[in-house]
């Protein structure tokens, strides 16, 4: 499995790209959330937009949906087919009200987010299979009375999304994983609905060797600065860089 990040920036990241990742295995791929950023990051990385046929979305957030619509009408004007839409049950109503203002009305009719989209909805902790890989969602904590859904592969790897620190289902399920994907916003303030530095640190060290840091801000949009903190982490966490891969295997 080959693990790219289209991008590991935050909401407010104006230098990187938003916080996306592609998961290639077993002939086929998916894309967890789908930032309008993702269009240049798929073009810089050399996979076509019209070759995006999964995407899981974690939750609405504008910097992990903002590029929805345009790999709605993408695929449904140069691509030729609709391209899988994973989510949870409770956000495909939500998802639709953002966007049906610019997509329900086309020269051809009105259009519903079916019409662009194979939306699979899933239930709290529901699973689903591609390519020989079953990946399962959970939810996560991230903003009080908001869903929001972290996504796991085994024996490959645990994807945070947006969410504060879940330690006992970190320290549960990382025997099962190579990879830890997990958001930091990198910043000494507390920010409530994220996780920082500290909460990561308290890890036990075998944990720490396998995290890797994702959703900073533009400080760390600058290649140096990442190796910099690579360098001077003696106990392993690492940040991830935008178009950085990483192989996994079975
Ligand atoms: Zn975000
Ligand atoms: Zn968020």
């Amino acid at each position: 499995m080959k693990l790219t990040f289209l991008g590991t920036g935050d909401m407010f990241s104006v230098e990187q790209h938003h916080n996306s990742m592609l998961a290639e295995f077993g002939g086929t791929h998916l894309v967890i959330d789908f930032p309008e950023s993702n269009a240049k990051a798929l073009k810089q990385y050399g996979f076509a937009m019209t070759g995006i046929h999964n995407v899981f979305i974690s939750h609405l957030h504008e910097d992990h949906i903002n590029g929805v619509q345009m790999l709605g009408y993408y695929a449904q004007i140069v691509g030729d087919r609709k391209p899988r839409l994973f989510i949870h049950e409770q956000l495909v109503d939500p998802l639709w009200s953002i966007l049906s203002p610019g997509m329900r009305y086309t020269t051809d009719g009105e259009r519903t987010l079916g019409d662009y989209y194979d939306v699979v909805p899933l239930p709290d902790g529901g699973s689903f299979e591609l390519g020989g890989v079953t990946f399962e969602t959970f939810r996560t904590q991230h903003v009080p009375g908001m869903v929001s859904n972290g996504l796991m592969a085994k024996p490959y790897f645990y994807y945070s999304a947006d969410s504060t620190l879940d330690r006992e289902r970190v320290e549960r399920i990382a025997p099962e994983v190579q990879l830890i994907f997990h958001e930091c916003h990198m910043h000494d303030l507390v920010i409530k609905s994220h996780t920082s530095l500290k909460d990561l640190e308290q890890l036990p060290a075998d944990i720490k060797q396998k995290t890797v840091l994702m959703h900073y801000h533009d400080e760390y949009a600058d290649a140096a600065a990442r190796a910099q903190f690579n360098r001077t982490r003696g106990d392993r966490l690492r940040m991830a860089g935008t178009l950085e891969s990483f192989e996994l295997v079975e």
